[in-house]
């Protein structure tokens, strides 16, 4: 090998992806390795692009990537897109999410303060649970929102967000009101404001409302 492939390819081992011929100098320069490049919702969007990588894009009208602050101190995580979220293509408008919405103020905080997203971004056909494999396709990119946001708290909605970021099998009824950690992150399951409608009893309001006021004093500020 010749000395100048020799180099170049120590250049590749160590990293070097660019190299630039300069006229003026008359030899190779090295040009560093770009920065790695950060992880935005939009780059995050960007890859899921007309996603069909499970057969949930079969039924699907939108995808529904997220919403709320980008730097928001508090994220929810649901379960996928029912109707109204497969129409409008932002998660928690239907009635579950005027019923999150009235969590979120109990807490004092606005939907506008925090982020929601989904362990799946297409809606399931009839509002079934996603299956395992479909968890599995989607919920990377569930996990680079997070990393992306980096909140302090996470909320749980419902079994499926639950299981899914603390990586257990246990039910929401076991998990809920003992704190997890997805990534170093606290995480709050807590019961589904779906669940809660179906079953608004004193008591299932009660324990959701000590879960968020539980993430909520573990918010270093409010604002974002
Ligand atoms: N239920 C969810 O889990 N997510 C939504 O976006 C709407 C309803």
């Amino acid at each position: 090998m010749s000395d100048l492939s020799s180099w170049v390819a120590y250049l590749g081992e160590i990293g070097v992806t660019d190299l630039r011929i300069t006229r003026e100098a008359g030899v190779l320069a090295a040009a560093p390795a770009p920065p790695p490049a950060t992880t935005t919702l939009e780059s995050i969007r960007a890859d899921i692009g007309d996603c069909r990588r499970c057969r949930l894009c079969e039924k699907r009208t939108n995808i529904v990537f997220g919403v709320g602050n980008p730097r928001a101190r508090l994220m929810f995580v649901g379960e996928g897109p029912g109707a109204d979220e497969d129409l409008k293509g932002e998660p928690f408008v239907g009635r579950a999410g005027k019923k999150l919405d009235e969590m979120i103020q109990s807490i004092g905080l606005t939907r506008d303060q925090v982020y929601i997203a989904n362990v799946v971004k297409c809606r399931p056909p009839d509002n079934r649970t996603p299956e395992p494999d479909e968890i599995a396709t989607c919920s990377p990119y569930l996990f680079r929102q997070i990393e992306a946001i980096a909140p302090d708290v996470i909320v749980a909605l419902g079994a499926p967000a639950a299981k899914t970021l603390l990586g257990t099998k246990t039910g929401i009824t076991q998990l809920r009101g003992n704190w997890g950690r997805f990534r170093g992150i606290p995480v709050m399951p807590t019961f589904h404001p779906a669940y809660l409608l179906r079953a608004y009893t004193v008591e299932n309001r009660r324990l959701v409302y000590e879960d968020l006021k539980a993430a909520r004093a573990r918010m270093t500020s409010t604002d974002a």
